[in-house]
C-alpha cells in the first residue's frame, strides 16, 4: 500500500468515488465552475462539510518527495484527494482540468463538460431539458459563448439565417442556442434591458431574465448577439406580442393599441407599466461594448412585423 493510500486509510478519509460524485454536484451548484483547490476556496470546506470531516482530517499534511528536484512538497491530504477526484473525472471526460479551462476562460478552474452535466442531472434525478433553462456553464457551451462574443459584426450583417429552413435540430444547434442564451444574459449583466430587473433564485441557479430573439426563430432570426435582447419575463412577453418596440436611437416606443386596453390592464400594485412606456424617456439599457449592441435592421423588422403601432 502506498504512503498516500495508507494516510487515507489511517485518517478514515472518504473514498475517491464518493468525492468524485460530491465534486460533480458541487460544480453544478456553483454554476459549472470551481476554482482550483486551495485553502482560500470555500468549495474545499463545503465538500469537506458534506463528509463531516473534522479539523484533523481537513488539515493533515501529505509530504511528497520530488527526488529529481530534491525537495519535499507538503499538501493537505484533503486537497490532494480533491485533486485526485478532479483528475479522475477529467480522465472520464466529465470535467475539464484547470490547465485546459485556462485556455478558454483565462481562469484556473475545473469546469463541467456536457457529459459531466448529464451525469449530475442523472445523480440529482433532474430531467435533461433542465439544460435549456439553467445557465450552468459547460466547456462546450462556453466555447460557443466565446465564439459568439469574439465574432465581429460584419458590415453587411444579415439577421436572418435561411439555413434554418431545414428543421433538423442537431446537437450543435442545441449547444448554439444555449450559448446564445448565456451570451445574451451575461452581456446585459443578467438584467432586463427595459426595466433593469435583476433577480435570481436563492440557490443562484436560476435567473429571471430571458434571452429574447428580436427576429424570432420561426422567422429565421439568427442566434447571435445582434439579434438578441435580455428581457424579464413580463417585458419578453410584451415585446413578443408587439406592445412595444424601439426606434433607431433605441428609445422605447409604446403601441397605440395599448390605449384600447381597459384601465386596469398593466397595473402592478398602483403602478401602470404601460403608462411608463408612454410618459417617460425610456431607453434600451445597452451592453458596454458597441459591437454587442442589437442590430438596427433587426429592430426595424420587429417594428414593421411585430409591433402594433
Ligand atoms: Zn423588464
Amino acid at each position: 500500500m502506498s504512503y498516500e493510500s495508507k494516510m487515507l486509510q489511517d485518517y478514515n478519509m472518504p473514498t475517491r468515488g464518493e468525492v468524485e460524485q460530491n465534486l460533480l454536484i458541487a460544480l453544478f451548484k456553483h454554476g459549472g465552475v470551481v476554482r482550483d483547490f486551495s485553502h482560500n476556496e470555500t468549495i474545499v470546506d463545503e465538500i469537506a462539510d458534506n463528509f463531516n470531516l473534522n479539523e484533523e482530517q481537513k488539515n493533515v499534511v501529505l509530504e511528497r518527495i520530488y527526488k529529481k528536484e530534491n525537495r519535499i512538497v507538503r499538501t493537505p491530504l484533503w486537497h490532494r484527494l480533491l485533486y485526485r477526484a478532479g483528475d479522475a473525472l477529467a480522465k472520464e471526460k466529465l470535467v475539464t482540468r484547470p490547465t485546459k479551462t485556462l485556455k478558454l476562460t483565462n481562469k484556473r478552474e475545473w469546469m463541467l463538460t456536457e457529459q459531466g452535466y448529464d451525469k449530475v442531472l442523472e445523480f440529482l434525478n433532474f430531467p435533461l431539458d433542465y439544460k435549456d433553462k439553467l445557465p450552468i456553464k459547460s466547456f462546450e457551451v462556453q466555447k460557443m459563448v466565446k465564439s459568439i462574443f469574439e465574432q465581429l459584426k460584419p458590415s453587411e450583417y444579415n439577421p436572418f439565417d435561411k439555413r434554418k429552413k431545414t428543421k433538423t435540430i442537431t446537437k450543435k444547434s442545441k449547444l448554439r442556442s444555449r450559448g446564445f442564451r448565456q451570451a445574451i444574459i451575461s452581456v446585459y449583466d443578467y438584467r432586463c434591458c427595459v426595466c433593469g430587473l435583476k433577480l435570481c433564485s436563492p440557490d443562484r441557479l436560476q435567473w429571471e431574465v430571458q434571452a429574447a430573439h428580436i427576429i424570432p426563430h420561426r422567422n429565421f432570426g439568427k442566434d447571435d448577439i445582434w439579434n438578441g435582447l435580455a428581457l424579464c419575463q413580463l417585458h419578453h412577453w410584451t415585446f413578443d406580442v408587439g406592445l412595444f418596440s424601439f426606434n433607431d436611437n433605441f428609445k422605447l416606443i409604446s403601441s397605440l393599441k395599448s390605449e384600447i386596453l381597459e384601465n386596469d390592464h398593466g397595473m402592478i400594485f398602483d403602478f401602470s407599466f404601460l403608462d411608463h412606456f408612454k410618459s417617460s424617456n425610456c431607453f434600451l439599457r445597452l451592453p458596454k461594448i458597441i459591437n454587442h449592441y442589437p442590430d438596427i435592421a433587426a429592430i426595424n423588422w420587429h417594428r414593421e412585423n411585430v409591433y402594433s403601432g
